[in-house]
């Protein structure tokens, strides 16, 4: 027996264990979905693979091309009332890689040089494919079951594509699931919240146009290197002089280009600044890119040059809804016991485009334990097979007991 078998309550074993017996087949899927990394809307290869799979395990519908290369799977419960079988519950996947050079050297690593699975997104496909052979065989609830395998989480809006293409309208689901493997929590481990899980993800591009000139000459120029280091000072006081101490928020500029290395006495005629506005209130992120812009411009005038503030918006905040989050909890318990469930997960500054379906539906983002000495994004990260199951588990549970048989 694993320790992860053993951090199974024993009112969830009969469901791990039938999850627990598929595992080889899940593990065989989810190493052949990490050797063929693809980028967002480019995973045409994985999506083919995901259709033949879910075809494997029976489910009743397969959608394809939902946001381009974005799918659905449908699994019918049983009839139940009249009332029951039209509801229906969503679980979501994310199927993306990133463009990054893999450092593991198994027989599962990248096959794609430069692309690799370094967030998981292979574990979590498989995952809800183990939910999806579960529920077919199963059908121990009414309504149905809508699996979502959602293309390009990783900075490409895909979930926004796929709302916008229609997703709820065709599949109006009354709730969705999405859960995030996290080398932060040990394996056996479920972790959320009732709100804020993720912040709301802005990019900055700021262009400080000055007059190039002779180093020995500056009162001849206009020096936008000298201006960007009183942006990067000033707009640090964004946060700690204009938010509520009580809000969080974070200004962080991370790039800076101007001039040539080599150029001891050229000063250049523009500077670039690139950053990132990360925040949970939409009140907050609206003052902060007004406070941003003017600051900015202004400090760039009083210098006598000229600045552009290109301010967009990647991503709103990931905010669990209380009702779904609380059930959420509920089902984690039963599954691991109370123990091994974080119910008052701190957010992250990170950001999931899995907002955008909570800004569409009620729903809840988990965070699942995987453990492991490599975090996300990491060239030598790999997804955790041992959690294959239990991940599994969870979706299909939250289906089972969000669309009871019977009415309580
Ligand atoms: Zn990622
Ligand atoms: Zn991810």
């Amino acid at each position: 027996m694993t320790a992860l078998t053993s951090a199974v309550t024993s009112a969830a074993s009969g469901t791990y264990q039938r999850l627990l017996e598929g595992r080889g087949e899940l593990v065989a899927l989810r190493r052949e979905l990490h050797a063929m990394p693809e980028l967002g809307f480019e995973e045409r290869r994985t999506g083919a693979r995901l259709v033949q799979a879910l075809r494997a395990c029976g489910v009743d519908e397969i959608h394809e091309g939902i946001g381009r290369t974005g799918l659905v799977a449908v699994v019918h419960g049983q009839p139940g009332t009249p009332a029951g079988s039209a509801r229906l519950l969503g679980l979501r996947a994310d199927m993306d890689a990133l463009p990054l050079r893999e450092q593991n050297d198994f027989a599962w690593k990248s096959g794609t040089p430069g692309l690799m699975h370094a967030c998981g997104h292979d574990g979590h496909c498989a995952m809800l494919v183990g939910a999806a052979r579960y529920l077919a065989q199963t059908r121990r609830f009414t309504g149905s079951a809508v699996l979502v395998f959602q293309p390009g989480e990783e900075g490409y809006g895909g979930a926004r594509e796929m709302i916008a293409d229609g997703l709820f309208d065709r599949f109006p689901v009354e709730a969705i699931y999405a859960m995030h493997n996290w080398p932060h929590l040990p394996p056996g481990k479920i972790g959320l919240n009732r709100g804020a899980m993720m912040a709301a993800a802005d990019r900055v591009q700021i262009n400080i146009q000055g007059r190039g000139g002779h180093g020995a000459h500056p009162h001849l120029s206009v020096d936008p290197v000298l201006i960007a280091g009183h942006i990067i000072t000033a707009v640090q006081s964004l946060v700690s002089r204009n938010i509520s101490p009580v809000d969080q928020a974070v200004v962080s500029l991370c790039a800076m280009q101007a001039g040539d290395a080599g150029a001891f006495s050229v000063i250049p005629e523009l500077a670039q600044l690139t950053g990132t506005v990360r925040s949970f209130k939409p009140e907050v992120q609206q003052l902060l890119e007004e406070r941003l812009t003017r600051m900015v411009e202004s400090v760039a005038l009083g210098f006598g040059a000229s600045a552009k503030v290109d301010y967009q918006r990647l991503y709103p905040a990931t905010i669990n809804s209380a009702r779904e989050a609380d059930f959420a909890v509920r089902v984690s318990r039963w599954l691991v016991g109370a123990e091994h469930v974080d119910d008052e997960l701190p957010p992250s500054m990170g950001s999931e485009d899995f907002a955008f379906m909570l800004q569409a539906r009620p729903g809840a983002y988990l965070r699942l334990g995987q453990g492991g000495p490599c975090g996300l994004h990491q060239p030598r990260y790999d997804f955790n097979d041992e959690i294959l199951p239990l991940g599994a588990a969870l979706f299909a549970s939250l289906v089972e007991q969000g669309l009871p048989l019977e009415n309580p």
